[in-house]
């Protein structure tokens, strides 16, 4: 029988490519984000390359009941859910503390923490009558370190970090692995171009190292899901090889591609 994977934030990015890989490897999908057109052609592009099947579901995380009635009205067989990826999430904005825009502060807690949460709460009673199942979030490096003018950015992905350790607590007993990846600058997103509010100058901050790519990211992703289940991979930490810290960058050129 081919394995669930439900996947949040998979219109672009990290999720996108999570979401092909996993299609790839013959499991199933629900993809979910706000950008309903992006949905269909994503499950019609990967149904027909790889003769899976996939849910869409077009909802905003940051509404609590948006989050539940998307999961309560999944058909039965999209209920079974092996894996959850939490990945839905965003940087707004680049400013010290005093200066920093405060839509911008609640749209990043009310997504990357909030929004995290309400999915989770929908998804993990499934996992705990079934008495397994798995949760990756997706964390970064903003999760361990603090950079300057990241602040809110960085205290969600805090958050996020300490959320994961608090729901292994919570699960680990219901047969339910609880882990994260955590990682740096990654391109082929639209994460620069989000934080910058579609200044395509400002997002221009690949141009001079080799990042991480989304697909490296789904990748990890992908070997915390293989693992036999007696194994529960906690976190991985990735930074492309021209990446140091979250400050440390070798911006002397693309090295690598
Ligand atoms: P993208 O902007 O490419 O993808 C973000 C995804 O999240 C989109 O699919 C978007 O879908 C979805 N999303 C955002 N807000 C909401 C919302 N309110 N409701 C539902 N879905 C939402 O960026 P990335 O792929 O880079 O980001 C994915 C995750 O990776 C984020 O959690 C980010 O913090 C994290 N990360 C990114 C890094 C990077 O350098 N790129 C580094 C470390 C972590 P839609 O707009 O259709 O709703």
């Amino acid at each position: 029988m081919k394995r669930l994977a439900y996947i949040t934030g998979a219109t672009s990015g990290i999720g996108h490519a999570t979401a092909e890989k996993f299609a790839r490897e013959g499991w199933n999908l629900v993809i979910t984000g706000r950008r309903a057109n992006r949905l269909s052609s994503i499950k019609e592009d990967l149904e027909s390359q790889y003769g899976i099947r996939i849910h869409i579901s077009e909802y905003d995380v940051r509404s609590p009941e948006a989050c539940s009635e998307a999961v309560n009205k999944l058909p039965s067989e999209f209920k079974a859910i092996d894996l959850l990826v939490n990945n839905a999430g965003l940087a707004r904005g680049l400013a010290p503390v005093q200066t920093g825009d405060v839509s911008d502060w609640e749209e990043m807690i009310d997504t990357n923490v909030k929004g995290l949460l309400y999915v989770t709460k929908a998804i993990a009673p499934l996992m705990i009558k079934r008495g397994e199942g798995q949760i990756i979030n997706v964390c970064s490096t903003a999760g361990k370190e603090v950079y300057p003018m990241g602040n809110v950015y960085c205290a969600t992905k805090h958050a996020v970090d300490a959320l994961t350790k608090g729901m292994r607590l919570d699960l680990h007993t219901h047969g339910i692995r609880v882990g994260q990846v955590s990682p740096a600058h990654v391109e082929e997103t639209e994460f620069a171009k989000v934080r910058f509010h579609g200044d395509e100058e400002r997002s221009k901050i690949y141009d001079d190292f080799t990042p991480l790519s989304s697909p490296d990211v789904a990748d990890a992703i992908y070997y915390m899901a293989q693992c036999p289940r007696h194994v529960n991979v906690q976190d991985i930490l990735l930074m492309g090889t021209q990446q140091a810290s979250s400050t440390q960058v070798d911006r002397s050129g693309r090295k690598y591609k």
